[in-house]
């Protein structure tokens, strides 16, 4: 059973009119001012990050992975409450974590309101949710792409997923395919230096809030890429009943990673997790206004394909040949 099989069969229950439940990046409940926006993720050690994380980029990624599922929505952060579970309670481990999540708690206005805190007998989990505001007409939702969009991504695509890729092989986990085997062919000191360059993307990722909060209203579906651009478009275009087709040649892959062939660089950048990018599809008469959104954002935005009436989700490179497409992320896979 994969994990959106696991959800929709056990936990997609019906809703009350007004309220849009399982299936999208947040939750919105109705309220007499606008709607809330509601979404949580749980971080559990071994599986979402390694022992020796830095504690300051841990605080920092578990509210970021949550701010951005807002900033999917295009809602305003409010607020949040944190759940821990805890092996022991280490005071300057705890200061650096505090400190990394009140820094982004502060600079996304979203101030931690509440949690829970227990011992945990085994490893550390970290649960956050969080509370924004959106206008429901206007939000962003994963079901509202329609044939002859134009499909855009805000920043650059790859690099969290070498990153990855680097810690494990670091670890001496066996390579796992070619882009892995790719970096195993690098000199230690191009990888290493390579890894210095990418490794902020994978432990701070930076949620698009202000670019989501500007694409409410212009821009017609959206989602955070957590599992894998192909992935996560996928779930955007099942929900719309669409499909797409991508301009390989068009993707922005974060230049750092032009140490690598081509085909792995856009391997990295169409298969690769923990991005934190937003995807979002916009009628080409927006393009003027989501390019002006991207300035006033400070977030580089790229049109990379097309939303169509067929199904299926087709990238091309530039001979107009197929690409070849990796899998995204399936925690039950
Ligand atoms: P995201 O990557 O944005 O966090 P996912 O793709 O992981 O979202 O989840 C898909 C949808 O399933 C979301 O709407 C999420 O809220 C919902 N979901 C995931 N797990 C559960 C659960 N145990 N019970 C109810 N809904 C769930
Ligand atoms: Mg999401």
């Amino acid at each position: 059973m994969s994990e959106f099989d696991l959800i929709r069969r056990y936990f997609d229950w019906p809703q009350a009119a007004g309220t849009l439940g399982v299936g999208d990046d947040c939750a919105l409940l109705p309220s007499a001012a606008g709607s809330w926006a509601v979404s949580t993720d749980l971080l559990l050690e071994h599986r979402h990050f390694f022992s020796d994380v830095p504690p300051r980029t841990l605080g920092h990624k578990a509210l970021a992975v949550n701010l951005s599922d807002l900033a999917a929505m295009g809602a305003r952060p409010r607020g949040f409450v944190l759940g821990l579970a805890l092996p022991q309670a280490d005071a300057d481990w705890l200061a650096e974590f505090a400190a990394g999540m009140r820094l982004l708690s502060e600079q996304s206005a979203c101030p931690l309101v509440g949690g829970d805190t227990t011992r945990s007998a085994n490893g550390l989990a970290i649960s956050v949710t969080v509370f924004g505001a959106v206008d429901a007409r206007r939000a962003l939702r994963r079901d509202a792409a329609r044939a002859g969009d134009d499909i855009w991504v805000s920043g650059e695509l790859g690099e969290a997923d070498v990153a990855l890729r680097v810690c494990r092989l670091e670890r001496d986990e066996p390579p796992q395919d070619a882009l892995d085997h790719a970096l195993m062919a690098l000199t230690p000191a191009a990888r290493a230096q390579l890894q210095q360059q990418v490794l902020p993307r994978l432990q701070m990722p930076q949620p698009r809030l202000a670019l989501g909060a500007l694409l409410a209203g212009t821009a017609h579906a959206c989602i955070d890429i957590s599992d894998g651009l192909l992935q996560d478009l996928g779930h955007v275009l099942n929900a719309s009943a669409c499909g797409a087709q991508l301009q390989a040649a068009a993707l922005p892959v974060a230049d750092s990673l032009s140490v690598l062939p081509l085909a792995m660089q856009r391997q990295a950048a169409l298969g690769g997790g923990d991005v934190y990018e937003l995807c979002f599809t916009a009628n080409p008469d927006a393009r003027t206004r989501i390019a002006a959104a991207g300035v006033r954002a400070g977030v580089r935005v790229t049109r990379i394909g097309t939303v169509r009436h067929a199904s299926g989700l087709q990238v091309f490179d530039a001979q107009g040949l197929e690409v070849e497409r990796p899998q995204g992320y399936d925690h039950f896979a």
